[in-house]
């Protein structure tokens, strides 16, 4: 599992910051990725950064301001050329399902694959399956504006392939049962139990990506003890009046609500195109003043969840 930065920029792009957008890579985990807001060019973006649209299933947007939305239909209708004609989500607050009827009519464009649309009103879980649990809660900003924590459910214990091999027991269909604990008989008679040969299981993993917002309850309750909280910082810490009166917050207010979650790693992103790449080192070093482990994006950086 991993994040890629796709845009990083607010408000607008700058030759150095394309507008927000973020993927979550969940190819290891289900063979898909996931996208966080949708700023202007994102699809250009994601193919810079190698992702393909195909293994896209869901998109869910924070806000539908501009600079979080305008890729869309650009990355929706290109979908429709593609071979692959899986169901797509997209997951916004009120409005977007308006946007995308009036955008693709317009247009003349269409959609080829089942798109399923979930609009969002109040806090609630938007998603559920037996690998992730998502929900959505209400931040404070100038239009309703949306933080997602997304919760892994306990995640299966690996099997120990050496422990198999020592044992003489060859890699094929049995594997799969030998994972999920069950007893097994062997070709030559022996009864095998999977429990023997499973580590312990991994420790789940929580992540929070929140939209444009100023410091708010919401914001910590979504980030409490997240592996990393994903959260915007527009302004540099003088100018917090600024960034209140706009809806947004400074780099220190952003390390003050991953240090009051407890959060472990802190990634601030969507900078204002007032500073260059030549500023990073001060904006990252007023939120570390606060909160040690943070780190500011940059459009195509990775990072291990
Ligand atoms: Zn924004
Ligand atoms: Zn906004």
């Amino acid at each position: 599992m991993n994040l890629t930065f796709l845009g990083t920029s607010a408000g607008s792009p700058t030759s150095e910051r394309n507008v927000s957008s973020i993927i979550l890579d969940l190819l290891q985990e289900r063979g898909k990725i996931w996208l966080f807001d949708c700023g202007e060019a994102t699809q250009m973006q994601m193919q810079k950064a190698k992702y393909s649209l195909a293994k896209l299933e869901m998109i869910f947007l924070t806000h539908l301001h501009g600079d979080h939305l305008f890729g869309l239909p650009g990355v929706l209708t290109s979908r429709s050329l593609l071979q692959n004609q899986s169901p797509l989500t997209l997951i916004g607050p009120k409005g977007i399902k308006e946007f995308i009827e009036t955008v693709t009519r317009v247009s003349y464009s269409w959609l080829t694959y089942p798109l399923n649309i979930i609009e969002i009103e109040h806090d609630d879980t938007v998603f559920e399956d037996k690998q992730f649990c998502i929900k959505a809660r209400q931040l404070e900003h100038r239009v309703p504006c949306f933080g997602y924590r997304i919760i892994e459910k306990e995640r299966p214990a690996s099997l120990n392939i050496d422990k198999l091999k020592q044992d003489n027991i060859s890699s094929g269909p049995l594997y799969a049962q030998l994972k999920q604990g069950k007893t097994v008989t062997l070709e030559d008679g022996r009864v095998i139990n999977g429990l023997d040969y499973l580590g312990d299981a991994k420790p789940s993993r929580k992540l929070a990506i929140l939209g444009d917002t100023i410091p708010c309850q919401s914001s910590i309750e979504l980030a409490e003890d997240v592996d990393i909280l994903v959260h915007e910082a527009t302004q540099e810490d003088i100018l917090q009046d600024k960034a209140t009166e706009r809806g947004h917050s400074t780099t220190v207010q952003a390390a003050t609500i991953a240090k009051q979650a407890k959060t472990k790693r802190l990634i601030i992103t969507h900078i204002s195109p007032r500073y260059s790449l030549k500023d990073n080192d001060q904006l990252v070093n007023e939120a570390k003043s606060v909160f040690a482990n943070t780190d500011i994006a940059t459009d195509l950086a990775s990072f291990q969840v």
